[in-house]
């Protein structure tokens, strides 16, 4: 099928793309970015967009640069711009390593990452990462800017904090401390495919018990998040084999997981006792 018809606007600027989008978002106006989720939506006329607002055009948008210990994203950052560490120490190590579970090669050299935190798929990799590490999004519009912070951000499936004529011109994520170790580990059928569970975790080792753990689940509930009853399982323990058995099991105990075309809820808690676990493992033994 082709897309149902839409007029296309090409901004060379933020404030033009804000003006634009002021104008237009309330006569279904969006934002394209990368298009590896709006187009084919389109093309199966699952959305009908009246107006696209096209931000390749905009070069401010491309910033990638840490800044104030934090790693800055631009809407116009492309998933493939994380192939090599694009930080120093784990965060950038981390980043490369998620990033090679985002769909495929050519999708990864169009889609943004912005778009992804944008669309709020439940199983995006990326939403993951913001939502453990604790992202801020930069939403712009013609009315101003507001940082909103990761927990206040993902709300539902597709469904975020950001209105309809805002603009995420950037993405914030802390850098990680040299010594944090980080694990991720997803699980799908195929390769590329979206994850049907996932787990991302990081933690110190100080004194020889774990300190300041993160544990964040994805592609299992609606939307991505931290589960502070795993993460209680494993302050203050030594790491290793029973401490992680047991914030695995936290995690699925803690979950409301989803029912979808992939599989049953039931499978997806039993996956997260097992994708958490084995991210905590991965962390202590990379
Ligand atoms: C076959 C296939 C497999 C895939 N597998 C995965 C996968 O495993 N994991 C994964 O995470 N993704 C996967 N994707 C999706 C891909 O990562 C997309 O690139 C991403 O979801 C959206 O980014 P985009 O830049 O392409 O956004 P677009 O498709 O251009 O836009 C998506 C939505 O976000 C809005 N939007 C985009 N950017 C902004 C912005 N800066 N501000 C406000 N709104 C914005 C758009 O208006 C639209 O509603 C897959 C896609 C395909 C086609």
């Amino acid at each position: 099928m082709k897309p149902a018809a839409f007029h296309y606007h090409a901004p060379k600027s933020i404030e033009e793309a804000l003006a634009l989008l002021a104008t237009y978002a309330p006569d279904d106006g969006r934002v394209l970015a990368g298009g590896q989720s709006l187009v084919p939506t389109m093309a199966f006329r699952l959305a009908r967009p009246h107006h696209l607002v096209d931000i390749n055009g905009i070069e401010a948008l491309r910033r990638l640069a840490v800044a104030d210990g934090r790693l800055m994203i631009g809407a116009g950052v492309r998933h493939q711009a994380f192939h090599r560490p694009i930080a120093e120490g784990p965060l950038g190590t981390l980043m490369s390593r998620v990033m090679r579970h985002i769909a495929h090669y050519p999708i990864r050299t169009r889609g943004t990452f912005c778009g992804s935190i944008a669309h709020a798929d439940p199983a995006s990799e990326w939403c993951l990462v913001a939502a453990t590490l604790g992202a801020e999004m930069v939403a712009k519009s013609a009315r101003g800017t507001r940082i909103v912070a990761a927990a206040d951000y993902f709300q539902g499936i597709m469904t975020t904090a950001l209105e309809p004529d805002e603009l995420l011109a950037e993405v914030r994520l802390p850098l990680l401390a040299a010594d944090t170790r980080t694990g991720f580990y997803e699980f799908n059928r195929r390769a590329g495919d979206f994850a049907m569970g996932m787990a991302l975790v990081t933690f110190r080792v100080a004194d020889g018990v774990i300190a300041e753990p993160r544990v964040g689940v994805g592609g299992a509930e609606t939307h991505p998040r931290r589960i502070a009853a795993a993460e209680a399982e494993l302050a203050g323990r030594v790491p290793g084999a029973d401490a992680f058995r047991a914030a695995g099991e936290a995690a699925a105990a803690a979950i409301d997981p989803l029912t979808d075309h992939q599989t049953s809820a039931e499978y997806r808690r039993e996956l997260v006792a097992v994708v958490t676990r084995r991210a905590l493992d991965q962390a202590m033994n990379p």
